[in-house]
């Protein structure tokens, strides 16, 4: 299991805007971080960098010690999951949305997927089972469901390092409340960055860093940020 390490990055989109700062932070190899902060404080940013959509004007990423800027696509990719907030499906069968991003993947893949996704119940409800199809001219899922798959789909890539992007935020409280917890349990054994508008979808992290226009701006448990409010 890595660890990710942003060192002092500096990074903007246009040349007279800086959005992060000089941001430094660490998340030990296994943890579960997360990053909270206002809207448009800069944390869809650290996705964007940590998958080199965009790299640093300056400072370094590092994962399992390693600068990011050295790593060649296909293993960056290879240790990076991703569960966005809205997950894009295909019009196609739930199996082929799952092992969309990696080719190669058995029926046991998929399987062991859709089981760490908590998907099976639904699975096993269907006639066609996998290979049902899903979208406009299939099954409708309801946003859990969907959020399942999508979780499935990175799962089967088996990456060490989980990206959870809002995962949660377009559903309602109570899916929010199931899916968080599948979240946590695959979150377990490895190394995790949880970007969140709220507190209360983070409950369960390590360690919790404020965001505020690309700094930091407080860090600690869940419980010593509330003591301090
Ligand atoms: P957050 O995820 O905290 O809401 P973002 O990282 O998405 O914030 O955005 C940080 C800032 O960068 C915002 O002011 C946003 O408008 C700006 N920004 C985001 N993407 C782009 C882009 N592609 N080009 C220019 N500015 C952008
Ligand atoms: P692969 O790279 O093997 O296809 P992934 O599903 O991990 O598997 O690919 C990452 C994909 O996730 C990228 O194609 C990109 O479009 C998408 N992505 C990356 N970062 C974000 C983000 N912050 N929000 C939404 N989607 C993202």
């Amino acid at each position: 299991r890595p660890s990710v390490v942003f060192d002092n990055v500096l990074f903007g989109y246009e040349k007279d805007r800086t959005i992060l700062k000089g941001l430094s932070f660490e998340v030990p190899a296994g943890q579960n971080i997360a990053i909270v902060g206002p809207s448009g404080a800069g944390k869809s940013t650290i996705a964007r960098l940590l998958f080199r959509f965009y790299d640093p004007w300056s400072g370094r990423i590092l994962i399992d010690g390693q600068d990011i800027a050295q790593v060649t696509q296909t293993s960056l990719r290879a240790a990076l999951g991703i569960v966005p907030q809205d997950s894009v499906l295909f019009n196609e069968t739930i199996g082929y949305n799952i092992a969309y991003g990696r080719g190669d993947a058995t029926q046991a893949d998929v399987e062991a997927a859709a089981k760490g996704a908590a998907l099976m119940p639904l699975i096993e409800r269907l006639p066609q089972g996998f290979q049902t199809e899903v979208g406009e001219r299939g099954l409708k899922l309801s946003g859990g469901e969907k959020q399942r798959v999508a979780i499935a789909r990175t799962l089967v890539k088996n990456p060490p390092i989980l990206l959870l992007d809002e995962a949660t935020s377009a559903l309602d409280t109570r899916t929010e409340q199931d899916i968080l917890a599948t979240l946590h349990r695959v979150s377990e054994d490895r190394t995790s960055l949880s970007i969140a508008h709220r507190l209360s979808t983070i409950a369960d992290s390590d360690k919790i860093l404020v965001l505020q226009d690309g700094q930091l701006a407080e860090s600690g448990s869940h419980l010593e940020l509330l003591r301090r409010d």
